[in-house]
């Protein structure tokens, strides 16, 4: 009778392809997904000494991630960047800071200068016209004089002088008499 040997999982490998002998742990599931996480990493060849040393340093408490962030040396080099680019951009923010308060200044200073030459034009518009208000005061008196020294001096009916232009000169018991053509007529009838 045929005897059949029961043979359970993989083809064992020939001796010269062996691979050295591996530690068989159980797993607890509530870590499962972590180590599958970290073989998967191990597999891809992203798990460095330094990665170990981290992770066991959190197991450890011998700092939290923070910490051992800052003793990583690519940490500290950024920081250190960042905190160069934060000094630098401070010292941009003053000179424009600066800069604004200058101009602001400056704006001020031209608002005064307007508000003042507007007072000025104000000041000459007002001027003006009272100028305007005291020509025609003297015109008045001008037209006034023009018509005493150049119009009729005769005295209408209505009691009102003549206005028409004087065109003669009249004598009249020593006096001169310029009249309109019109009235020249009666003075001479009086005369
Ligand atoms: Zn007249």
């Amino acid at each position: 009778m045929e005897h059949k040997t029961e043979k359970r999982g993989r083809k064992s490998l020939p001796l010269d392809k062996k691979k050295p002998p591996q530690a068989t742990v159980k797993i607890n599931d509530f870590i499962l997904p972590f180590v599958q996480e970290l073989k998967g990493y191990l597999k891809n060849n992203l798990v460095t000494e330094k990665t170990l040393v981290q992770l066991f340093d959190v197991l450890k408490e011998k700092g939290d991630q923070q910490s051992s962030a800052f003793n990583d040396p690519d940490s500290v080099s950024i920081v250190t960047e960042l905190q160069e680019k934060i000094h630098t951009l401070d010292a941009e923010k003053r000179l424009i800071e600066r800069a604004l308060a200058k101009r602001q200044e400056i704006s001020l200073k031209l608002t005064q200068e307007r508000d003042k030459a507007h007072l000025n034009a104000v000041h000459t518009e007002s001027r003006l016209e009272s100028l305007k208000s005291s020509y025609r005061l003297l015109k008045y008196d001008y037209d006034v004089l023009m018509h005493r020294e150049h119009d009729c001096m005769a005295i209408k009916c209505d009691g009102e002088r003549c206005t028409r232009p004087a065109t003669l000169e009249k004598i009249e018991q020593s006096i001169v008499l310029r009249v309109c053509h019109q009235h020249a007529k009666i003075v001479e009838k009086y005369s």
